[in-house]
């Protein structure tokens, strides 16, 4: 059966590998963006996390063109980062209200057509910032570490309708948003990575794939780190 799957921040980073990884498996592939190009094969749709409206309309759009959305990938996500003291609550409540609670958005928007269906995965692009910390991301900590509450919460609420809700922790990924950081810091995170190495958004894509797949039909409120061992238990 083709699968419909929905990514989130799809048009560029590891959302943009998720698509692709997707679409070579043969599923129909969505992907939400605000208004960059997106990855050929995929159906656009413009979508701020944000806002509960273009949430609704944005999988009621994939729904016409492609069909009830089976696996959700709420990979959308921003940083602001800077210390407690220097932090307003703006900049707080800005990143949760994006990578938690636009994550929620998506996973409520979801969740009714999943539990119909008697089938669906969720997967939550969390960070081992997460668990381990970061000084300077106090907001972006936190919204990654609710995700594997809303998660857990959710692998509870829809297990016994046939719907998985886990979590992919990534370490460091090329993408956009470590391209930011300063060349001192990218060297002492490496240093710190038993891999020696930051990944490849292709590698976290893989982890997200395996888990909609039907090998991975018994996992549920998993937290699975692809992080080059930086996190190791946490
Ligand atoms: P990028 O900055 O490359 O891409 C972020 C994506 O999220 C873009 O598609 C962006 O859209 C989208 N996005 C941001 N804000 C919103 C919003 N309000 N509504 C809809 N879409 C939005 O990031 P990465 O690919 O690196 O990160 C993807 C996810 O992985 C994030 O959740 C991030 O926290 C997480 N992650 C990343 C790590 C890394 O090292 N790169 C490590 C651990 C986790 P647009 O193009 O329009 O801005």
């Amino acid at each position: 059966m083709t699968r419909t799957v929905l990514v989130t921040g799809g048009n560029r980073g590891i959302g943009r590998a998720v698509a692709e990884a997707f679409l070579d498996e043969g599923a129909l592939v969505a992907v939400t963006h605000r208004g960059r190009e997106c990855p050929n094969g995929v159906f656009g749709v413009k979508c701020d996390v944000r806002d509960r409206e273009q949430v609704d309309a944005a999988f009621t759009a994939v729904e016409a063109e492609l069909g009830t959305v089976d696996v959700l990938v709420a990979n959308a996500g921003i940083t602001d980062s800077t210390l407690i003291t220097r932090m307003t609550e703006d900049r707080f409540a800005s990143v949760v209200d994006t990578n938690l609670t636009g994550a929620w958005r998506c996973a409520r928007r979801a969740a009714t057509p999943m539990v119909r269906a008697r089938h669906g995965r969720m997967i939550f692009m969390s960070s081992v910032v997460g668990l381990y910390g970061s000084a300077g991301l106090t907001n972006y900590a936190a919204s990654k570490a609710g995700l594997i509450g809303l998660a857990r919460s959710l692998a509870r609420e829809l297990g016994s309708r046939g719907v998985t809700a886990n979590v992919v922790a990534p370490g460091y990924v090329n993408t956009d948003m470590t391209a930011a950081l300063p060349e001192q810091y990218g060297k002492q995170y490496r240093d710190a990575i038993p891999l020696r190495r930051f990944a490849e958004p292709e590698e976290v894509a893989a982890t997200v794939v395996w888990l909609a797949s039907d090998e991975a039909r018994y996992v549920t409120g998993a937290v699975i780190p692809v992080d080059g061992g930086l996190g190791m238990g946490h």
